[in-house]
């Protein structure tokens, strides 16, 4: 048996991370290697070493072998980890791994090869009798050749990089006509991405869905699966939710499946962790798509449904020499529940999903939620991360679990909402609003969910009433952070003690595409607000009250008495406000005080600290302009406050004998 002290991960982000804790919890050391746009990142800081291994550009860093085997030589590794993506199914780099006399954790050089390419991998599956898609490995080289085996399938038929990954070099052909064009455009982007122009031609399914089996195998001839992940919620070809179990496999296709994924797997000797592919036809029918042979981003979904289990513990166990531990008995007997994993992305879902980079202002779940056992964060950032625009968008993991896939999915919503990221663009809202249809709850689901069922983001009224509850908020949270009055206090003690005409003190907000936000408010002490907003396709007045604040973590009480508990962050002019699972962005416009504004509602302030001697109106009173509405002594003088225009006092904050201060104010009167 080998023995392993130190382990090189030679990958970023969340998975950097999460390989680095299960090292640290057996004992094992662990190197990060890192560029230059992940100098401060998490994942280096966690790492008991790092090595910086070359600039931003992955082929410059991450995939230059090289560079990480000389990591390894000079941090005295034994052992590599390369995670999932860049060099995690590239045999070279197992081969030169073990060159070097280090372990890789993962299959062999042979095992990648062997499942590297979809071609080899498919005549592999059909020489061992596990189905697949129908379909021509040697394509025709004249179009009417080309037809004829597309006929022989039935159009619509699927072109395919044998060397492909990511969806990349992939066309869906619908009749002969467009077959010349798909072939060369696919065979191009094929040469490009994989330097491998192999194309295969597969009838397509229509609405299949995408389920996979994960495996293990020792070093000593045990092969094992543990079951499926479905993995159908999918946006241009890749996965963004994951769960087990699948809802569309009955006990047979998934004892079936399993069997088809031990042969296949058993028939090259396979070893380590993998995970072999299938898509599933209307019929429910299971057809073989490819191998993954390395750790796979969903696995957390498996490791939900095996109480304990840990997949890069085992990797490392089996790298080391190590028998499984367990049978396929023990895993047939231990699976229980349902798990759901989320991808968090850096990216615009209303703009095609396209990556987003920056940095991220708030990256927060409650402690009352971390603390469930039920809920699993793998994240890569956390607040003050940066994303990097030249790495994939995904920032984080989300999995939850429990006794049914409805516990596991509403787990997750709740969580979801919990969940503030801020600063950069995330796929937070559209997950929610996927795990929230009525046919993802219910299970039906296919590869075309998102193209073909998602419908647009959020009712513009309900839209409307977050955004002016956020513009309140933000300026509510940028109030408690500010010295009380200080920008206007001086100026009115410059003009002496008078009755004063004080306009709402307002902030106005810019929301990309849906116009600008105003907030006018008058401090009527003891956090009540009196407030009005405009915004939107209507306003809001009332009276909200700021039951907690501690830097910007606020608890809100809103005019119909719902007590929210809501953050805000800012940066710069930017706002970012969390409430109820929404997040909103709202930009600041430079602030200003009008004193000569008409405003709905003026409030009446103390210019200094005093003493209420007594209140001659009363609440919803109706006053002409001049009338007195209660008496103050401050400075030693006794004072006349007189409503500054006619209206109705819609707020009287304070009360015969109250002591105020310099700022408070003292009524509001609503113009009528
Ligand atoms: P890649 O390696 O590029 O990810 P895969 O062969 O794994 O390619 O396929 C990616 C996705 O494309 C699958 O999850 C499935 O949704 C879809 N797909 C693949 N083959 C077919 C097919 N013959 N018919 C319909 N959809 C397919």
């Amino acid at each position: 048996m080998r023995t392993l002290r130190k382990l090189l991960i030679a990958n970023r982000g969340e998975i950097a991370l999460r390989i680095a804790r299960t090292a640290a919890r057996m004992g094992i050391g662990t190197v990060a290697v890192f560029s230059d746009a992940d100098e401060d990142a998490l994942f280096v800081r966690r790492a008991d070493e790092a090595v910086r291994i070359g600039p931003a550009s992955a082929r410059d860093s991450y995939l230059r072998i090289d560079r990480i085997l000389d990591a390894a030589r000079r941090t005295g590794a034994d052992a590599v980890h390369p995670g999932f993506g860049f060099l995690a199914e590239n045999a070279d780099f197992a081969e030169a791994v073990e060159a070097a006399g280090l372990l890789f954790i993962g299959p062999s050089a042979a095992a990648i090869r062997a499942m590297g390419l979809k071609r080899e991998a498919k005549a592999l599956a059909l020489r061992v009798g596990v189905p697949v898609v129908p379909g021509f490995s040697d394509l025709a080289s004249d179009l009417e050749g080309l037809d004829a085996q597309a006929r022989t399938l039935g159009y619509p038929v699927l072109l395919k990089a044998s060397a492909g990954g990511g969806g990349k070099g992939m066309r869906v052909v619908h009749r002969a006509a467009g077959l010349e064009e798909a072939v060369s455009s696919a065979r191009r982007e094929a040469e490009a991405a994989f330097g491998d122009g192999t194309l295969l031609l597969e009838k397509y399914i229509e609405g299949p869905r995408h389920v996979e089996i994960q495996v293990l195998g020792d070093t000593h001839g045990h092969l094992v699966h543990l079951f499926e992940r479905e993995c159908s919620i999918q946006r241009r070809h890749q996965k963004l939710i994951e769960e087990s179990p699948s809802t569309a496999l009955d006990d047979a296709r998934r004892q079936a499946m399993g069997r088809d994924a031990i042969t296949l797997c058993a028939a090259i000797g396979y070893t380590n962790a993998g995970t072999v592919e299938f898509v599933l036809d209307a019929n429910g029918d299971h057809h073989f798509l490819e191998v993954n042979t390395r750790l796979q981003v969903e696995h957390p979904v498996t490791e939900g449904v095996f109480e304990g289990l840990d997949l890069v513990e085992e990797q490392i166990r089996i790298a080391r020499g190590e028998r499984l531990r367990f049978t396929q008995a023990d895993l047939d007997a231990r699976r229980s529940g349902a798990a759901v994993e989320c991808r968090l992305c850096a990216e615009d879902p209303d703009s095609e999903f396209l990556p987003q980079s920056g940095r991220i202002i708030d990256f927060h779940l409650p402690e009352a939620l971390l603390a469930q056992e039920w809920l699993r964060v793998e994240s890569g950032v956390e607040t003050g991360s940066d994303v990097p625009v030249h790495y994939d968008s995904m920032i984080a993991k989300l999995i939850t679990r429990g006794p049914t896939r409805q516990d596991a999915i509403a787990r997750m919503i709740r969580a979801l909402s919990s969940l503030s990221v801020q600063g950069v663009l995330t796929n937070r809202a559209f997950l929610l609003r996927v795990l929230s249809h009525p046919d993802y709850q219910r299970g039906d689901i296919d590869t075309h969910f998102i193209e073909t069922r998602m419908p647009p983001a959020v009712e513009p009224a309900e839209g409307d009433e977050i955004l002016r509850r956020a513009a309140v908020a933000a300026a509510l949270a940028g109030h408690a952070t500010r010295a009380p009055h200080a920008a206007w206090l001086p100026s009115l003690a410059v003009s002496g003690y008078r009755n004063h005409r004080v306009a709402d003190e307002r902030m106005e907000f810019e929301v990309p595409d849906r116009g600008t936000v105003q907030v006018g408010y008058v401090d009527l002490g003891r956090g009540a607000f009196r407030v009005r907003v405009e915004g939107g396709a209507g306003t809001m007045t009332g009276t909200v009250r700021r039951v907690a604040s501690d830097a910007g973590d606020l608890v809100l009480e809103w005019p119909d008495g719902h007590r929210v508990p809501t953050r805000v962050r800012s940066d710069g002019d930017a706002w970012y406000v969390h409430a109820l699972g929404h997040s909103t962005r709202l930009r600041e416009r430079p602030r200003f005080l009008d004193r000569d504004a008409d405003s709905a509602a003026d409030g009446c302030v103390a210019p200094m600290p005093g003493k209420i001697l007594a209140v001659r109106v009363a609440l919803g009173q109706t006053v002409a302009a001049g009338d007195t509405l209660m008496t103050i002594e401050a400075m030693k003088m006794e004072h006349a406050v007189k409503a500054p225009h006619a209206g109705v006092v819609s707020a009287l904050p304070v009360r015969a004998g109250d002591q105020v201060a310099g700022g408070a104010t003292l009524a509001v009167i609503d113009a009528t």
